[in-house]
């Protein structure tokens, strides 16, 4: 094999990735960041929870400055999509494979995050609707925004009951939707539901139709209009990669760690929303740097990777 073997390839370029690409870079590590830019931060308007922004930062503009600063230290990007990953358990070695290209390394960190399940709707509308803060994913995020406005959630298991409750402490005025049929409530959630002042509506539900504030659904009892609904849908672990190489998940489908970011899997690492935890930008930064620093002590504590004495390193550069 000629090309080089990287310390670390990591797959996905979200809040976790870049973190990690940051933290490996200064540590004077050969890494590759492959990403497929579809990172859920992206889809951020304007997030107002990541600490030091105190007007908000565009998501958009976060992660371009994340990948500027793993740059500045070296750190190199390949916007791709990795669809094959295999280990080489006698070389402890993993090799990665997108359309273009592969790459081998000692090491691999995944931080491929997931993906939210949409409500039915046309994707133009969704986006649009997601931009002006129509529609919103994440209460823990943004619920300070829907203070005290007319919300809608759609979702009807207990994954809708307990995002309606959650945002019950933002507004008074708050809709459980079906979005599928009937509603499928337990009779617990009945009555948490009923003594929280949370009316149930039942589906079909189609997002129709949007204005510059607000957002018409139809369902099964006729239109209501929102200042923002919620999809309480579910959400899709990208863990395809974890699976090829045998690593172990979890019982919600996300790659199991230890506390150091470890997989079942020897050189394979997880972070961010693809491990489970709290789906946040500060918890996949917080894992993204455990991550990094773990996999720089789990190398150097097989290759201590010294460096040279700088006398040493001009000398060897003169050519003499
Ligand atoms: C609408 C919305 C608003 C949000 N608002 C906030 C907020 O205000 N504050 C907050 O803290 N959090 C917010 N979040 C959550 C936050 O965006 C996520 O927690 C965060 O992005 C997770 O980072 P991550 O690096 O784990 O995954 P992601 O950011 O999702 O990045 C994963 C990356 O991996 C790539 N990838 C996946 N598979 C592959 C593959 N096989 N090959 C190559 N690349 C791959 C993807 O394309 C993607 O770029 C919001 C989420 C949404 C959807």
């Amino acid at each position: 094999m000629d090309r080089p073997i990287l310390d670390c390839l990591i797959i996905g370029g979200g809040p976790a990735g870049l973190t990690a690409a940051i933290y490996l870079a200064r540590f004077h590590l050969d890494i590759l960041v492959a990403d497929a830019g579809k990172s859920r931060a992206a889809w951020i308007p304007c997030t107002r929870n990541v600490s030091g922004f105190p007007d908000g930062i565009g998501g958009a503009e976060l992660l371009q400055r994340m990948r500027d600063q793993a740059c500045k230290y070296g750190a190199k990007i390949e916007n791709e999509f990795v669809s094959k990953l295999e280990r080489d358990v006698e070389a402890g070695l993993f090799t990665a494979t997108w359309g273009s290209g592969e790459a081998t390394a000692r090491t691999v960190l995944l931080a491929t995050g997931v993906t939210n399940r949409r409500p039915p709707m046309d994707e133009e509308l969704h986006d649009d609707a997601l931009a002006r803060g129509l529609v919103r994913y994440c209460p823990i995020c943004d619920g300070y925004e829907v203070t005290d406005k007319k919300v809608g959630v759609i979702g009807s298991d207990s994954h809708g009951v307990a995002e309606a409750l959650f945002l019950r402490s933002f507004t008074a005025d708050l809709t459980l939707i079906a979005p599928d049929k009937a509603l499928r409530l337990k009779p617990e959630d009945h009555k948490q539901l009923k003594d929280a002042g949370i009316d149930c509506v039942d589906g079909p539900t189609q997002a129709v139709a949007i204005s510059d504030d607000c957002i018409t659904v139809d369902t099964a009892e006729g239109h209501y209009t929102f200042d923002s609904i919620y999809p309480a849908l579910g959400s899709d672990t990208h863990v395809q990669l974890a699976e090829m190489v045998s690593a172990d998940l979890s019982a919600e489908n996300c790659i199991k760690v230890d506390r150091h970011q470890r997989t079942s899997v020897p050189g394979l690492y997880a972070a961010g929303d693809v491990v489970i935890g709290l789906d946040q930008i500060s918890h996949a930064m917080g894992e993204g740097g455990v991550a990094a620093t773990t996999i720089r002590n789990d190398l150097c504590a097989k290759d201590p990777r010294w460096r040279e004495p700088v006398q040493e390193m001009q000398e060897a550069g003169s050519g003499s």
